[in-house]
């Protein structure tokens, strides 16, 4: 993935499972999201079994330039403080922001927060955000996103970056007031537990998404954080199905996909969808789960960067 020396943005999948039956299981893990961009490595979410999932796809925690944690739940912030550990050698290289939700960092009445004092001071700086806050990294301006959720000060992300506009929902229900949070979107990913709508959901369904989509149009949605129902559903299936109703792509993640958003972004987007409806090499080249040879690649450029 290196380009002229130089990172090309890569969105990778550690963990896509969203409930406690296919996470305590292991169908699927809870490692988050790492997005490349440029010069910056950031840790979206890590749940419970964020280092191992990382080793498997060939990402050093060492590279993480930032931490972002989305709420309070244990598939969403549980690995926080053995990110940061990892990231900064134990305190030994104090450095790396961590940008969070204000109850994964303060508590609330009713939780403890997961981030603990000691790990909080191995970073440069933590930052809080609530919803329609804005902090830059980098080259990179981050919004906090509303969400709605049982943790009630939960929040999204979406992440401006000088090649493609990407929408991180979190966990949510579906409310007509986030079409608007997500507007603007080249790439939206979406936290899909459920299959089916009823109204106990405490996260988005099939027909929650296809109403984002419909109405936010990105060039790429990215289903993930399924819960027991979805998996047991057929993926290829319900993908084929939401971009039909959709109007977009849609690729349900695994542990261990890749994906390069640089084909999803507002300028070369649309030779990209030409090239998609042309040739399935173009494809499979820009999505495309792990395999061991490119993990030992990956690896081999970690340790020659270091
Ligand atoms: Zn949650």
């Amino acid at each position: 993935m290196l380009l002229g020396g130089r990172m090309e943005p890569t969105i990778i999948f550690l963990g896509t499972g969203g409930d406690s039956y296919v996470v305590g299981r292991q169908l699927r893990g809870a490692g988050g999201i790492i997005l490349q961009i440029g010069e910056n490595q950031f840790h979206i979410d890590p749940g419970a079994g964020s280092l191992s999932s990382a080793r498997d796809a060939g990402i050093s925690m060492r590279n993480n330039t930032a931490v972002f944690v989305s709420h309070n739940h244990i598939n969403h912030a549980n690995d926080v403080n053995a990110v940061i550990d990892a990231m900064t050698y134990g305190g030994f290289d104090k450095k790396g922001v961590l940008v969070s939700n204000n109850t994964a960092v303060n508590g609330s009445n009713v939780s403890e927060p997961f981030l603990k004092k000691r790990y909080r001071d191995f970073l440069e700086r933590y930052i809080v955000l609530n919803a329609g806050q804005r902090v830059g990294i980098n080259e990179v301006e981050v919004k906090a996103l509303k969400a709605l959720h049982s943790d009630p000060a939960a929040i999204g992300f979406k992440f401006f970056t000088p090649e493609f506009t990407l929408s991180y929902t979190g966990d949510t229900k579906y409310s007509a007031e986030l079409i608007e949070e997500y507007k603007g979107s080249n790439i939206i990913i979406l936290n899909m537990p459920y299959l089916e709508k009823r109204r106990e959901n405490e996260g988005l369904c099939r027909e929650d998404a296809i109403k984002i989509l419909k109405e936010v149009k990105p060039r790429l949605a990215i289903i993930t954080h399924f819960g027991a129902e979805m998996l047991k559903a057929d993926p290829i299936y319900e993908v084929r199905e939401m971009q039909k109703e959709g109007g977009c792509r849609v690729i349900a993640a695994k542990d261990g996909t890749i994906v390069n958003p640089t084909s999803y972004s507002a300028e070369r987007g649309q030779r990209t969808l030409f090239g998609y409806r042309d040739s399935e090499g173009e494809k499979q080249q820009d999505i495309r789960v792990y395999n061991y040879n490119e993990v030992k690649e990956v690896d081999e450029m970690v340790e020659k960067e270091e």
